[in-house]
């Protein structure tokens, strides 16, 4: 295999009868997957999209994204997984940008994707889910192409994806993935977490993030089952994981923490799971100890980033357990934690700083920025992964905290992650972000922004007062505020950039 686009037709010749994947729609073998697969690649060749032209996928999750992926990738084509919370100048922006050479889209945004890309000089086709019309192409007439299957055969070097981070800190920036760093990633995936065949994977992850491209293939490459939801509701995950007697659930810390406060939890089934695994964001221990409890499994750490195509850390499934540790480096990838103001040295072993990666994993830039991709990868091949980290002795990593998100307060640096940390152990606290709000005194303040469980009840005072027991002076929160949601990515990690602008009256 040279890519992701060999995994789905190597697990059809193996597992070829079993169960590939579970949509609300639809249920299909690896048989039956490989082959819509092989149809969208022989109507792309029929509608002109050669190898190395861009394919953008935009859309929830759905099995046709999923059959379009590998579809594209066998005509050679160069996917860009589009995440669907873009505004549409975002869209834009992106394809523009990537000069897409046919789009997948949902039937209901079609007219505004074929308007957006009028005048795209290498555009062949808008490809609506569902059905076309007005010179958009449905997805049964691509299917319904009477030419050959293409052989294509991937340099593992070259560009294989162009993922977008998730904006959580700003504008999304494209990556561009090689073949080699993608399939290293589904691989090593697999292993880790200890996927087989018997394997049946619950997931809202959107398809286009990494974390869900290596939920999704690295369990097609050992064979097991993914049940794809749309997009992310903590009953129905509930139900699909009694339902379908799921071994693994896979999302980010925001989903653990709606799913032990939703109020089908009680009945629910959770004793089939084995593992499951969460990353994305800093989640709080005592989140992963309840759901540890509650699922009786348990509940591995990963870290990673889109500019890594996937995961760079995460524990074994059998390793013993280094609570509030994102793992060790991933096979391929070094990892080493920079003093923050002296990039070339490292900093003392169990001292913050920079967490840097190097190898193949480490995307090629980002696409059509090399400025961008300058400030992000060092000459030496290090890249930046804006994290603040600490290392210990055995090489397991734990995260602080963004360095952008850092919140400075009378002159002291305060990590918004230490403070969730403390509030998310509260009883009446079902989900916490921190941000920052601007004092004349101190410069900027901790705000902690808190849902509560369901039914319980909690003062600003008393959860300042819970976080001063547990935290330094000047690091305690000095505002609390109580709101119904959280601002969040599609991967549904919370935009704490957001918090400050939604809820300042
Ligand atoms: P943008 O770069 O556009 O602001 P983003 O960084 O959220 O968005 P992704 O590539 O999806 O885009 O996410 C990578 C980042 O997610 C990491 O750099 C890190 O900050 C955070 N992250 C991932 N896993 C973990 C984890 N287990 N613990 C803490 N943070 C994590
Ligand atoms: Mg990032």
């Amino acid at each position: 295999m040279n890519g992701p686009g060999d995994i789905l037709r190597a697990a059809a010749a193996r597992f070829g009868d079993r169960t590939a994947l579970i949509t609300a729609t639809k249920t299909l073998s690896y048989a039956q997957l490989d082959d819509f697969a092989d149809r969208v690649a022989a109507g792309l060749l029929e509608h002109g999209v050669r190898p190395g032209l861009p394919v953008s996928l935009y859309s929830q999750n759905r099995w046709e994204w999923i059959a379009a992926y590998h579809g594209a990738l066998r005509a050679g084509a160069v996917v860009n997984p589009v995440n669907v919370m873009l505004t549409m100048e975002e869209l834009a922006f992106v394809l523009q940008d990537c000069g897409a050479a046919a789009v997948f889209t949902s039937a209901a945004q079609a007219p505004r994707v074929a308007e957006l890309t009028r005048g795209l000089p290498d555009l062949r086709a808008v490809v609506a889910f569902g059905g076309g019309a007005n010179g958009v192409l449905g997805f049964d007439e691509l299917l319904a192409s009477e030419s050959e299957t293409p052989t294509f055969t991937a340099d593992p070097t070259a560009p294989c994806t162009i993922g977008y981070t998730s904006g959580t800190t700003g504008h999304p920036k494209g990556a561009v993935q090689s073949h080699q760093a993608v399939l290293l990633n589904c691989a090593l995936t697999a292993t880790m977490h200890g996927r087989d065949e018997r394997d049946i994977v619950v997931t809202a992850l959107p398809a286009p993030h990494v974390y869900g491209n290596v939920a999704i293939n690295g369990t097609f490459l050992a064979g097991g089952t993914v049940v794809l939801m749309e997009r992310f509701a903590a009953t129905e995950a509930l139900r699909l994981i009694t339902e379908h007697h799921a071994t693994m659930f896979e999302g980010v810390p925001a989903m653990y923490s709606m799913l032990l406060s939703a109020p089908e939890l009680d009945e629910a089934d959770l004793s089939s799971l084995t593992r499951c695994t969460v990353g994305g964001q800093t989640i709080p221990l005592s989140t992963i100890e309840r759901w540890q409890t509650r699922a009786g499994a348990p509940l591995i750490e990963l870290w990673g980033m889109t500019e890594i195509s996937g995961l760079g850390t995460t524990h074994a499934l059998h390793a013993p357990p280094v609570p509030g540790s994102i793992g060790v480096a991933l096979p391929g990838l070094d990892v080493r934690i920079a003093d923050l103001d002296d990039v070339g040295r490292d900093a003392p072993t169990g001292q913050p700083g920079e967490l840097m990666v190097r190898g193949p994993l480490v995307m090629l830039g980002y696409h059509g920025n090399a400025e961008a991709t300058a400030e992000a990868i060092e000459p030496d091949g290090w890249l930046h992964t804006g994290d603040i980290a600490t290392m210990d002795g055995t090489g397991h990593v734990f995260v602080v905290d963004r360095r952008k998100d850092m919140i400075i307060t009378g002159g002291y640096n305060v990590y918004p992650a230490e403070i969730e940390r403390v509030l998310a152990a509260h009883p009446a606290v079902a989900l916490v972000a921190v941000g920052p709000v601007d004092d004349e005194v101190r410069g900027e303040l901790a705000c902690a922004y808190v849902v509560l469980v369901g039914g319980a009840a909690a003062t600003e005072e008393e959860l300042i007062a819970y976080a001063g027991e547990r935290l330094a002076a000047y690091k305690r929160p000095r505002l609390v505020r109580f709101v119904d949601r959280l601002p969040a990515t599609s991967t549904g990690k919370i935009m704490r950039r957001e918090l400050i602008k939604q809820f300042t009256p």
